[in-house]
């Protein structure tokens, strides 16, 4: 269908029936009052606009309604539906995103020049020239991909198409949304082309402009169309865990319960992750468990609440160092924001945590949708950041244009976007039967070793990587094969090295279990039964295991709880000859603070009995399980917490727990609880972390991960 078509009676007559504009748009002005009536299709859209945009003119919205259900008329959909619930589906996909009102008028009316006698200047003359220019985006852009593959032109004309403004990928978004639900109706080749489309150009655009919420719906619709066996197996799986207790419902209890005690106002929920991320986990993972199915999500209401509610996890819970992510210091490209992180829930499987504010958690959803008129004033007056600045062109955008204007041709163009769209994806690792694994980007042959073989891959001795020989720690490419190397001796085990090169929860767990099970003679012999070759055990270093199972060098006096543990306190990091009392928490175990530490005056005043605890020996330190916290102060910049933990881990001491408070006028504060193998070696691990550019001082902190925002 043609563009061309005008509405003096062109000789061209289409499908759509002749219209009086004129009479049409008075039809749609006349009613009570100001505002009118609105049509009932439109209400929904409305209520669910209103909701997001209090103040919104809704009259512009009826009347684009009006336009487009007359100039649609007795067109169908291949379901047989009236044409207009198209438009009207895709208006309320992005209504519920929060998009601004142009956005909606211009998705209402988004097929009336493609598909009716409706010209582009009408749409000008009514509903202005911002909805003219939207509307004429979508469709050049519906014929630029209608049929192609993502091809280097293909892409180059939609960037082209949109005239560099996101609303018109945001219709186009919601637009292929709406068809791929009802894709149904269509012949399987057909739905298989439109899939794979959708696959290689439409989900990476709702990653960069950060539209999770279109970008899931759609992953999971095309996985359905592309791979309707594996959506099965995984439809399965979720289904069969569905009637079984959720252990992240009792995990989200007890961070609730932390959370209130802390005094943190927080919400906290349980979110199921769509069935392409648990397909990921399956992949991963082999067998998932209920934990895996979903993440619990924190909202709070300020930035700095963010860091609290970090401080009280890695406090109160076991943390997984290696999941934590800070998403609010360092950005990502797409203006997510959020810290990430890890603890043993429940049942001690991991439990992924995501926290972040209630406008974070908007931006999450809806990406650049959710940052409302682009042209109107900007609300907060800090858009110094240039990424964020304006959110026509978020940064990647802008940078693809200028490669596109400098680009000698398409192939170069096509092979920067292609780099750049994959930045943050899963790599696939060939396995030498044939199958894949699908690993997180940076993983390693030890990760990879946990996800084909579980805990059997303690008795991994090697691997070859694309046929030559490999360290256990090689990073992994996507495209590499793989072939491990299994020893028959059944007794062999992990060497604690191997948890420095795994980057899967699967992995860490496994080891740090194993390593639990299989403890290693005090305080400097070298590991027992490590394998041979691969990673070279490194003397005196443990197992750099999370706090629960931290040094047992204090006893409780008096009348000790039955069977208690014991544990040091994440807040204070009690370190001999400290002053030192005890408070036996739930499950009988004892959480030793220094005497000093803040948490015993709440403790004692909210009524909780002290225990009398005592280090167990006067040289306690020199056995090789010295804890300290540190400090680092320094100017923000990206990969700042990579660079310091990488310091960290060379100089050979494990992350115990970590906090990074807001950056506050470019400075930024980490916050590192540390086990070192010996006391000795502080001076030279705070010499190396003050070496890393951007630190300006590090130093030993009395309070550490709950630390109060700047
Ligand atoms: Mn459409």
């Amino acid at each position: 269908m043609s563009a061309e078509a005008t509405n003096e009676g062109a000789p061209g007559r289409k499908r759509g029936r002749r219209i009086d504009l004129r009479r049409l748009g008075r039809a749609a002005l006349s009613g009570s009052g100001a505002r009118g009536r609105l049509p009932d299709a439109i209400d929904h859209v409305a209520k669910v606009h209103r909701s997001h945009h209090p103040g919104a003119d809704l009259g512009i919205l009826g009347r684009a309604y009006a336009l487009a259900e007359s100039s649609h008329r007795g067109q169908t959909r291949k379901s047989g539906e009236p044409y207009i619930t198209h438009p009207l589906a895709v208006t309320l996909i992005l209504a519920e995103l929060g998009a601004e009102t142009t956005t909606l008028t211009a998705s209402l009316l988004h097929d009336t020049v493609e598909d009716t006698e409706v010209t582009l200047d009408q749409v000008g003359e009514q509903f202005g020239a911002e909805v003219r220019f939207l509307v004429d985006g979508v469709t050049k852009l519906e014929k630029v991909d209608y049929g192609a593959a993502a091809e280097p032109e293909t892409f180059r004309k939609m960037l082209v198409a949109t005239g560099n403004d996101v609303r018109v990928m945001s219709i186009k978004l919601a637009d292929r949304l709406h068809n791929m639900r009802t894709l149904g109706v269509m012949r399987p080749e057909k739905q298989a082309r439109i899939a794979k489309v959708t696959r290689d150009v439409l989900i990476p655009l709702a990653e960069r402009l950060g539209v999770q919420a279109l970008k899931t719906e759609l992953e999971d619709l095309v996985f359905a169309v592309l791979h309707p066996d594996e959506y099965a197996r995984t439809r399965d799986l979720v289904l069969a865990h569905a009637g079984r207790p959720d252990p992240l419902q009792a995990t989200a209890a007890r961070v609730r319960a932390v959370l209130r005690e802390a005094g943190i106002a927080a919400e906290v929920l349980v979110r199921r992750r769509h069935f392409v991320s648990v397909h990921r986990v399956l992949l991963k993972r082999g067998r998932p468990t209920g934990a895996d199915l979903g993440r619990l999500l924190v909202l709070v209401a300020e930035d700095a609440d963010c860091y609290a509610v970090l401080g009280e996890l890695h406090t109160c819970f076991t943390p997984f160092i290696s999941e934590f992510k800070d998403f609010i210091a360092v950005p990502k490209f797409n203006l997510y924001q959020s810290l990430h992180t890890a603890v043993a829930g429940e049942d001690g499987h991991a439990a992924e945590v995501l926290i972040r504010t209630h406008q974070m958690h908007r931006v999450a959803e809806a990406g650049v949708i959710a940052l409302g008129n682009p042209y109107a004033a900007p609300e907060a007056p800090d858009a110094a950041d240039g990424e964020r600045a304006d959110p026509t062109r978020p940064g990647w955008l802008s940078r693809l244009l200028e490669w596109q204007r400098a680009a000698p041709d398409p192939d170069t163009f096509w092979t920067s976007l292609r780099d750049d769209l994959a930045q943050d994806r899963e790599v696939t690792v060939f396995r030498a039967d044939g199958g894949t694994i699908g690993l997180p980007a940076g993983s390693s042959c030890v990760d990879a070793a946990y996800a084909q073989y579980g805990d059997g891959a303690h008795h991994c001795i090697g691997a070859r990587v694309n046929g030559r020989l490999a360290t256990l720690s090689t990073v992994l490419r996507d495209g590499d094969t793989l072939h491990l190397l299994m020893s028959p001796d059944t007794a062999s085990g992990p060497s604690p090295d191997w948890l420095e090169h795994a980057r899967t929860p699967a992995a860490r767990i496994a080891i740090d279990s194993w390593l639990a099970a299989h403890p290693a003679p005090e305080p400097t012999a070298p590991a027992p039964a490590a394998p041979p070759a691969p990673v070279p055990p490194r003397p005196a270093r443990r197992s750099g295991a999370p706090a629960a199972r931290g040094p047992v060098a204090v006893v409780a006096e008096g009348e000790a709880p039955p069977g208690g543990s014991v544990r040091l306190a994440g807040c204070c990091t009690p370190v001999p000859p400290d002053e030192i009392t005890g408070f036996t928490v739930r499950g009988g175990a004892v959480t030793v603070h220094r005497a000093q530490c803040p948490v015993v005056g709440r403790m004692v005043t909210s009524g909780r009995q002290p225990v009398r605890v005592r280090w167990s020996s006067p040289d306690v330190a020199g056995t090789g399980d010295y804890r300290v916290t540190l400090r680092a102060e320094s100017f923000s910049r990206p990969h700042l917490l990579a660079d310091l933990t990488e310091v960290i881990a060379a100089e050979g001491a494990a992350v115990i727990s970590a906090a990074v408070e807001p950056p506050h006028e470019q400075r930024v504060r980490h916050t590192y609880t540390l086990q070192l193998p010996d006391a000795a070696l502080l001076p030279e691990l705070m010499r190396a972390m003050r070496r890393v550019p951007g630190v300006y001082d590090v130093e030993r902190a009395g309070r550490a991960v709950a630390a109060a925002p700047l």
